[in-house]
């Protein structure tokens, strides 16, 4: 058994961009939002694996990708040592129980007329499990597991019938009721309360260890990340501008964007100061992204050589990687 569950090699992602049939004829080339720019990276089997960045640095579409719930452009996805690109529909469909998505929006990603018990029971009917009693006992189980007591009485309510926090352990219920072995967890408590994040956080690391999970966790927040995950990948505009070992990141950031962003992650000491950096400008369009470093224009240590190469993905032995010419 390989000990990476995932492998990205050179994966792009990009979207035409809608226009108008004037402006189609009148384009001489289509224009592409590239959202995923070239990727490439690991999830070891058994971590936390983070993936932080801006809104629109490309994280969320990475972890659509790697469900293969949109194709790629181009690149090679690995699933527990198979190309899951060159798989069948049939393929997919099995595989699709070992690998299941936490949505960032709970009550978007739930069925307004279908009851809980049977929104968390459906991918058991799906991939023909259980039915009946058997599959009310299994979700029954599981609803308890995570917390959503009394199980008999809420298996019957709908969706607007919950809390925001009970909507969110529906769906980690539904994920977990197939024993996946991956979970892609995208914002998952981005649209809880402030006073259940941390349960909900602690609620994933309890099943993490029980079910043997490996998650994809996608975040804007550092100061989330710091608490999960075992190494991140820090994405800008489409790349992957550092990756490592969590606290070797987060100690020692190379990147200037990374030192930017963790500057802003609030410290628990109220005396303790720290410079707040803020990168200049606004995030530069995906669609045509500035030459050499895509963070050039917005980088306070900016230098010739930036704006004309891109700097290479290259690191030490601990795997700690930047693409920043101040590394070379
Ligand atoms: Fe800044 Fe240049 Fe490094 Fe890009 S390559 S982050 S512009 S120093």
């Amino acid at each position: 058994m390989s000990e990476r569950l995932v492998e990205v090699h050179d994966l792009f992602k990009w979207f035409p961009v809608q226009k108008s049939f004037v402006e189609t004829l009148l384009a001489r080339k289509l224009d592409y939002v590239r959202a995923v720019d070239g990727i490439d990276f690991e999830v070891r089997r058994g971590e936390v694996f983070g993936l932080a960045g801006e809104s629109g640095s490309g994280k969320t579409t990475t972890g659509r990708l790697i469900l293969r719930l949109i194709e790629p452009t181009r690149g090679e996805i690995f699933f527990d040592g198979t190309n899951i690109l060159t798989m069948n529909d049939d393929e997919m469909r099995g595989l699709r129980q070992r690998m299941q998505l936490i949505f960032q929006d709970p009550y978007a990603s739930l069925n307004p007329r279908m009851k809980i018990g049977a929104a968390i029971g459906h991918g058991l009917e799906i991939h023909d499990i259980a039915k009946g009693q058997g599959e009310r006992d299994l979700v029954i189980q599981m609803m308890e597991r995570v917390g959503l007591t009394p199980a008999a009485t809420l298996y019957e309510k709908y969706p607007h019938q919950l809390s925001g926090g009970q909507r969110q352990r529906v769906v980690i219920a539904r994920a977990l009721i197939l024993h996946p072995d991956l979970i892609v967890a995208d914002e998952p408590i981005a649209m809880a309360d402030v006073s259940v994040r941390a349960l909900i956080l602690h609620l994933m690391m309890e099943l993490k260890e029980e079910f043997d999970l490996t998650y994809l966790f996608i975040t804007h927040d550092l100061a989330t990340a710091k608490y999960i995950c075992d190494r991140i990948a820090i994405m800008y505009l489409g790349k992957i501008v550092e990756s490592g070992p969590l606290r070797e990141v987060y100690s020692h950031p190379q990147h200037p964007y990374t030192e930017a962003l963790l500057s802003a992650v609030p410290v628990p000491n109220p005396r303790a100061r720290r410079e707040h950096i803020i990168p200049k400008g606004e995030i530069p369009s995906p669609i045509n992204p500035p030459s050499g470093c895509r963070f050039h224009p917005r980088c306070p240590y900016a230098m010739e050589i930036c704006s004309k190469d891109e700097p290479r993905f290259a690191g030490t032995e601990d795997g700690h990687l930047v693409a920043c010419h101040l590394r070379r």
